[in-house]
């Protein structure tokens, strides 16, 4: 945004902190509307004319381009790098009907999808931008559901939200998870705590058959990382029995549970959380199959490694670019990585390797692991490429949402 736009902004800003339709109108400048008219939902400081009327953060503005053609509306936040993010393309009131009507509306998609269903309670009922909700995600893991709200302009509007919520779930228990480093940026509260219902620290789910326990309040994220779940169920078939699988970055240990059942003979699983590993440990017994759970860095644990011991190799780390600045340290970090996991393969393994930084595109990923294979001298080719399912959906226009990538390499 240029000087003079943001302190057009700025000075039309009223503090206020309820929820409100405000009568603020956003004015785009001339050739900025393109991507939202395909469907795109963010609005970045640099697009913005100005603000006709007042609109304080948090609130609901109406969304026009440069000729004053009527986009949508949205909630707004002058504070954030994208001051308007597009909750619908009608002119209509962003009420309790409103929140109830969309989460029904996300819930008919999973109903489509199969989801719930017989072998997997564990599910993404709301995906923010992908289900027209931006801001917020709703894990549901069998009776309980799971809230995170990320903006203030839907933290502003909590209330309707878990009534859209218990409307269409009735969860025995609904939590809501705290909004990480959003929190700052949008100048919002959060805090792990059990909204309604009955007060638990484990809810018991299934994936793919498989025993687990989602942990809300004092877990990472929303309890489980529902994103990877068809990525675990490919593992699963790709493991046959006798073979040695290594699953590193585990958390709760669901794609080495997937080999465990398959029959591997040894699945070893490592994060560096005494929790995650707990909850491994727990998962395993659970199952009735045998796993190795390891507390360790897994640098350190494949470095100490034996060289070309292992079948099927999964790498699944945190985020190691978290902002664009971050791109060349990630890079390098991913390169050495993937470079050890190599080293650990057998030959005629599967090395299964993700990256969940949004800032490392798929392309600059598949070039890391051609970078990692020289380094570790093996050679490699990618066999097939996996991303969410679909529990996770996102408008085509909005790449910013793509941020899993998973590739399944053949090492020879
Ligand atoms: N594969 C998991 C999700 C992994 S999330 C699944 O399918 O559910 C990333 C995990 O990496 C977290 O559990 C976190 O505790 C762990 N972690 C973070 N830094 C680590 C490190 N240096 N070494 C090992 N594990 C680490």
């Amino acid at each position: 945004m240029s000087r003079k736009r943001a302190t057009n902004l700025a000075s039309s800003v009223v503090v206020s902190g309820q929820a409100r339709d405000s009568s603020g109108r956003v004015v785009l400048c001339r050739g900025k509307a393109r991507p939202l008219w395909f469907g795109h939902p963010w609005v970045y400081a640099n697009a913005v004319e100005r603000l006709d009327g007042e609109a304080a953060a948090g609130d609901i503005v109406s969304l026009v381009d440069h000729d004053g053609h009527f986009i949508g509306r949205g909630i707004f936040n002058p504070r954030s790098q994208i001051p308007v993010r597009l909750l619908t393309r009608k002119d209509e009131a962003i009420d309790a009907a409103f929140f109830a009507a969309r989460v029904r509306e996300a819930q008919a998609l999973r109903t489509r999808l199969g989801l719930p269903n017989s072998e997997t309670t564990a599910y993404r009922l709301v995906n923010s931008e992908g289900d027209s909700l931006p801001g917020l995600v709703v894990d549901v893991f069998a009776d309980a559901a799971v809230l995170q709200i990320t903006t203030l302009g839907l933290a502003l509007r909590r209330d309707a939200i878990f009534a859209a919520v218990e409307a269409t779930l009735s969860p025995r228990t609904m939590y809501e998870v705290a909004a990480g480093s959003y929190a700052e940026v949008e100048g919002l509260v959060a805090q792990n705590r059990v909204v309604q219902g009955e007060p638990r620290n484990l809810v018991p789910c299934l994936e793919d058959g498989l025993r687990c326990e989602a942990e809300p309040l004092a877990g990472q994220k929303t309890g489980m990382f529902l994103d990877q779940r068809p990525n675990r169920m490919r593992v699963g078939q790709l493991a046959s029995a006798g073979i040695r699988m290594l699953d590193c970055y585990a958390y709760a240990g669901g794609f080495g549970l997937q080999a465990a059942r398959a029959g591997a003979s040894e699945v070893t699983a490592v994060d560096s959380s005494p929790r995650a590993v707990a909850r491994i440990e727990a998962h395993a017994v659970a199952n009735g199959v045998p796993v190795r759970a390891v507390e360790a860095d897994a640098f350190r644990f494949l470095e100490t490694a034996t060289p070309m011991s292992y079948d099927l190799v999964v790498v699944d780390p945190p985020k190691f670019a978290r902002a664009r600045k971050d791109v060349e340290a990630a890079t390098k970090g991913y390169e050495r990585l993937n470079a050890l996991a190599l080293t650990v393969c057998a030959p005629g393994a599967l090395l299964v390797t993700c990256s969940c930084s949004q800032n490392v595109g798929a392309h600059d990923f598949e070039r890391i692991i051609a970078a990692a294979a020289k380094q570790a001298q093996r050679e490699v080719r990618i066999v097939e490429q996996g991303g969410p399912g679909g529990d996770h959906p996102l408008p085509p226009a909005f790449t910013e949402g793509q941020y899993l990538k998973v590739l399944f390499v053949y090492v020879s």
